[in-house]
């Protein structure tokens, strides 16, 4: 498979590092071809703003959807977006591997997310009409490919926990994974998550990367979440809501998996 790493730590001696290094060995042994796009080294620029159109118009009001739009349907985007969007294309399996900062991606990562997915690439995609919502949450540019997340955190499992104090794990990626992963398209399997990274050590990362291993070892088969798609019977249209007979008197995240 071709694998994209989009990775999200600003120092290669960290935790992070060690486990992206290991992660490409690993996928590259098993026979994947694999491009990591390295945010920090490359210095990405993370806020989406007028300079990510060419040819605008200085003085024009600055719309962020349609600006993009006409970019990328005009050949007109900036390069470091077009390239980030080939590898995209290019990759069967995508990976974003980041810390937990603040309860989500590092910012640098949100604006890959928030520039990459132009207008008519991440979302605008397919027919919109009282209909049909465009392909979305299942459908769309990215269909077909597989994503994971790496994600290390500071806090213990059991913060994450059904009761822990800091959500379930799964509510705190759901935005993530639900929104960013597979409403564009992708099958997201379930993430990769590493607790309490203060306590790790030469001791304990050889176990680590056993179970990290294992799952890069399976990447191409391993479950997808069963994510309900949007455009499948599940949810009316407009309203865009569960159907009163699905998990009925339920509401939150966990709705919206089968
Ligand atoms: P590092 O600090 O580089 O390493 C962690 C440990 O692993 C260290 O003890 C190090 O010695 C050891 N280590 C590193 N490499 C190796 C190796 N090759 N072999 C053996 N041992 C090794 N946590 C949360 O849970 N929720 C949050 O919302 C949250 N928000 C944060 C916000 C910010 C701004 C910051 C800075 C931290 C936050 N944290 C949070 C904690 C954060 O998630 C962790 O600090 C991060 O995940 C650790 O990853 P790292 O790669 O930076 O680890």
């Amino acid at each position: 498979m071709n694998v994209l790493l989009v990775y999200a730590h600003p120092e290669p001696r960290s935790l992070n590092g060690s486990l992206r290094d290991f992660s490409v060995k690993r996928l590259e042994d098993a026979g994947h071809v694999v491009q990591v796009s390295d945010l920090y080294a490359m210095k990405w620029k993370a806020s989406l703003d007028a300079n990510d159109s060419l040819d605008r118009q200085a003085d024009a009001r600055f719309d962020p959807a349609l600006d993009s739009q006409r970019a990328f349907e005009n050949g007109r985007q900036s390069k470091d977006i077009a390239l980030e969007q080939d590898k995209l294309m290019w990759a069967d399996a995508v990976i974003l591997q980041f810390p937990l900062w603040w309860f989500s991606m590092p910012a640098i990562l949100k604006g890959w997310v928030e520039r990459v997915y132009a207008y008519g690439f991440g979302y605008g995609v397919g027919e919109h009409s009282d209909a049909r919502w465009g392909d979305r949450y299942g459908e769309g540019t990215l269909a077909g490919k597989r994503a994971m997340l790496i994600v290390t955190a500071g806090g213990w499992e059991s913060h994450y926990g059904p009761r822990g104090i800091n959500d379930p794990m799964d509510d705190v990626l759901f935005p993530i994974q639900h929104g960013i992963l597979y409403y564009p398209g992708f099958d997201v399997l379930p993430p990769f998550v590493i607790y309490r990274t203060g306590r790790i050590d030469a001791a304990a990362f050889p176990e680590i990367c056993d179970a990290l291993g294992q799952r890069l070892d399976d990447i191409g088969k391993t479950a997808p979440i069963p994510f309900r798609p949007q455009n499948a019977g599940a949810y009316t249209i407009p309203e865009l809501t569960l159907r009163p007979d699905i998990a009925p008197d339920e509401s939150g995240f966990a709705v919206h998996i089968a």
